[in-house]
């Protein structure tokens, strides 16, 4: 059976990664893998988790299967950071949640309810994070890419991006990004969010907010407008959420599906859909990180510890950005990079074609994804001008 298999080429952001270790160069910057990475290059354990798992290690007594929905504690704080403190949603008791495998598991589990509901196609915004496309086609959904974001504008085409919305209806799914746009960095301000929630209100599709950087663009609670305002105004909605950027546990694979409905048992009907195709797939989702979350979040001296902590990031990543707009402008690029200062999370697209993008690694040791994604934790104070040099000299030189 394995005979005449082709191998697949390695994963592109994976195989830049070792490109970028076996450059022998000194003066290389690596702007291309996704997490988050502090001033001297590392991405550490936050202390609160630090904290939470000694006092977890201390504590556990059994390896024996967590609960199918997750750990104790963990829906609920993941709930209750994004639905917000007085959530009429909570208060109501209209909503739902399982714990699964990071944000990645809670996409494909929502993508595998929505194809047994008989779900039409999901619309997502183009460009979007790749992986999404595998986790919802594979799932057999029919996925669609409408307009969102122009390169080269440097902005995001609502127009265009929700007059393709106004032509959805009732069994389509929208996937939007909760915050922090990955790749562009350019989120929706509130009049726009306030335009897709009335449209959706109107047109009867079902919103599936992905919010993988919580925290990362202005603050946890502003971080959830989206989800929020959506919840509060329509009856049906899907978040995935993901902990591995916020509590900074990537490995330890934590996250949750979190379901709105038009009532509780409405959305605890979904949430025995969500538990059985889990059921099928993995069976219970993996305890330690979710354990960690639960821990911090039934703790307020901890919680305390990763609100700082988290705010420490936001600002490193807002600092780095500002670090590149201003940089760019003294060094005569003018404000071909101003636009980068504005955005939020870890991402933005540089204006540069393929090979732009390849002319910047070959020549200049600068690493970035194929569609010129940057990620600004690569960017400081020490490579920051040959870095702004490199660009000048792949669009001007
Ligand atoms: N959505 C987006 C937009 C992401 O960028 C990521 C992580 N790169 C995820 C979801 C999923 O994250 P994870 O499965 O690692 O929690």
């Amino acid at each position: 059976m394995f005979a005449d298999v082709k191998p697949l080429p390695p994963d592109p952001i994976l195989g830049l990664s070792k490109l970028f270790v076996d450059d022998p160069r000194e003066r290389k910057i690596d702007l291309g893998v996704g997490v988050f990475r502090a001033a001297d290059n590392t991405t550490p354990v936050l202390k609160a988790v630090k904290i939470a798992e000694q006092r977890l290690l201390e504590r556990q007594a059994t390896k024996a299967y967590a609960p199918p929905a997750g750990v104790p504690g963990f829906v609920e704080g993941a709930a209750r950071l994004v639905f917000g403190e007085d959530s009429p949603v909570l208060r109501d008791g209209r909503s739902a949640g399982v714990q699964t495998p990071g944000g990645c598991g809670a996409l494909r589990v929502g993508a595998e309810i929505l194809r047994r509901l008989e779900a039409g196609t999901v619309y997502v915004g183009a460009p979007t994070w790749p992986n999404h496309a595998p986790l919802l086609t594979e799932a057999g959904l029919k996925l669609e890419m409408i307009p969102y974001y122009d390169a080269q504008a440097r902005a995001i085409e609502f127009d265009g991006f929700i007059a393709a919305v106004e032509k959805l209806g009732p069994g389509d799914v929208l996937l939007v990004h909760g915050a922090c746009h990955n790749p562009t960095g350019a989120d929706l301000d509130r009049a726009q969010i306030d335009a897709i929630i009335e449209t959706a209100d109107r047109r009867g599709f079902l919103p599936f907010v992905d919010l993988a950087y919580h925290g990362f663009a202005a603050g946890l609670d502003d971080d959830a407008y989206i989800v929020r305002e959506m919840a509060r105004r329509l009856p049906e909605l899907l978040v995935s959420y993901s902990c591995s950027k916020n509590f900074g546990l990537y490995r330890e694979r934590t996250g949750a599906l979190l379901i709105v409905g038009e009532t509780g048992e409405r959305a605890g009907a979904i949430q025995s859909h969500a538990l059985n195709v889990a059921r099928g797939m993995y069976s219970m989702p993996p305890a330690h990180g979710g354990s960690i979350v639960a821990e911090i979040l039934q703790s307020p001296e901890l919680e305390a510890k990763w609100r700082d902590e988290l705010a420490h990031m936001r600002d490193t990543v807002k600092a780095n950005r500002r670090l590149l707009a201003r940089t760019a402008a003294e060094m005569q690029l003018g404000d071909a990079l101003a636009y980068i200062e504005g955005q939020n999370g870890m991402f933005s697209l540089l204006p540069l074609s393929e090979k732009q993008v390849l002319a910047m690694r070959e020549k200049h040791g600068v690493y970035m994804t194929g569609n010129a994604r940057i990620n600004l934790c690569g960017v400081n104070a020490g490579n920051v001008a040959h870095l702004c040099e490199a660009y000048r000299d792949v669009t001007q030189g």
